[in-house]
């Protein structure tokens, strides 16, 4: 089946049921594991690491979109959703219909929540995001108190949870983040101090999972690192990861170019040398970043290929000159392991100006996703599906 694909995506679930375990025992029983699994899963796929993450430990899925929670649901996940992103109105009977659990961050969509939860005849369990200073979404804190008493009495609503999100859990200077944990706490306090029972508190993303130990409260929310990536170079690698995502192709075309021959749009890789070249067929249009051009490198036979020239929507050309018998229909890795060379996100990221989420997530569905579960191929995703 694969020997069909130009280029394809493994998706090796094994690895993200290790990472979220691996989290799981660092953050202890108390702490639940929340999956991020937005924007298609960091662009794993959403079913599939829905499935694995909710078997390895994790207690329930966050995303930002309806729709996504709507798919899960359709698919038979019946596990708490959460929605940690601003919902518009018109979405709320659907969220409702759905029992979804929401972000309530306005007067005005707690009371769409709670005439929709009357409605339906439900009880439906908000959270408060509190902005302590990432100034992009929640109630700010000198409001949240009385918000909160507000909020708890209306009918139809159930307070679950009371949460915040840090700007810099991933640098080494992490002092701003300290200053939004104190924010957090003392509103914490505040709310205890009004008799207001809040059963889940939460602040971690990836980086605070790994390096604040002081802000896992009752829940961490794991994106990235359950994907197997580490949220920059900065944060402690306190649990070992592993990636999950590798990217394939094979060459198709090969040919020695003479001294002095330009390669692709714009003539930016001109040869010094008679230089052998390879053809790799993917291209910006699959997501590959194009600021990867003359940059970036790729393996083949276990050895690195440089990128020369541009990267067109459908294909790239690398330098092979210095690999041994390269063929048509040789094995290609774009991101991953091959032999003893390796390749990772962080690696694209860095020839891209970009962090590893966005190559990762910026992998469009043109790109089959090829599954595997205790080392076999157990789903192939193809196409606009
Ligand atoms: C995306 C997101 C997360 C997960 O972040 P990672 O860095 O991928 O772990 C957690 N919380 C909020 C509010 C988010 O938007």
């Amino acid at each position: 089946m694969l020997d069909e694909f130009l280029l394809w995506a493994e998706v090796d679930l094994d690895a993200i049921a290790h990472n979220v375990a691996a989290v799981k025992a660092h953050v202890g029983d108390d702490v639940d594991v929340l999956a991020v699994v937005k924007a298609n899963a960091y662009g794993h796929g959403l079913r599939q690491v829905s499935e694995v993450a909710l078997e390895s430990g994790a207690s329930r899925l966050v995303l930002n979109h309806i729709p996504a929670a709507v798919i899960l649901r359709q698919a038979g996940f019946r596990a708490p959703i959460f929605v940690m992103g601003y919902i518009p109105l018109g979405s709320v009977p659907c969220a409702v219909d759905n029992d979804l659990v929401l972000t309530v961050s306005s007067r005005e969509l707690a009371q769409a929540v709670s005439a929709a939860a009357v409605a339906q005849r439900k009880r439906v369990r908000v959270h408060v995001k509190v902005d302590t200073g990432m100034a992009r979404f929640g109630i700010g804190p000198e409001e949240t108190v009385a918000f909160v008493d507000w909020l708890r009495q209306l009918p139809g609503i159930e307070l679950e949870g009371v949460y915040t999100h840090f700007a810099t859990a991933d640098a080494t200077d992490k002092s701003y983040a300290f200053q939004q944990l104190a924010v957090f706490e003392q509103l914490l306090a505040d709310l205890a101090g009004q008799g207001i029972n809040v059963p889940m508190r939460h602040a971690a993303n990836s980086a605070a999972t790994l390096s604040m130990p002081e802000a896992h409260f009752d829940a961490v929310r794991l994106g990235v690192a359950m994907y197997g990536l580490y949220p920059s170079t900065e944060t402690t690698r306190s649990v070992e990861l592993q990636p999950a995502l590798s990217l394939h192709s094979r060459v198709g075309r090969v040919r020695t170019l003479p001294a002095g021959h330009s390669v692709s749009y714009g003539q930016t890789f001109v040869t010094e040398k008679a230089t052998r070249v390879a053809l790799v067929p993917c291209g910006y249009g699959d997501g590959y970043m194009r600021l990867a051009s003359n940059r970036g490198a790729v393996l083949i036979r276990g050895q690195r290929a440089p990128i020369i020239g541009r990267i067109c929507m459908d294909q790239m050309v690398v330098d092979v000159s210095h690999i041994d018998g390269v063929c048509v229909e040789d094995k290609v890795v774009l991101i991953g392991t091959q032999g003893e060379g390796g390749v990772s996100a962080d690696d694209v990221a860095g020839w891209a100006d970009t962090i590893n989420y966005e190559i990762v997530t910026h992998l469009l569905p043109r790109v089959p996703r090829v599954y595997r579960r205790h080392g076999q191929i157990v789903s192939v995703m193809e196409g606009w599906q």
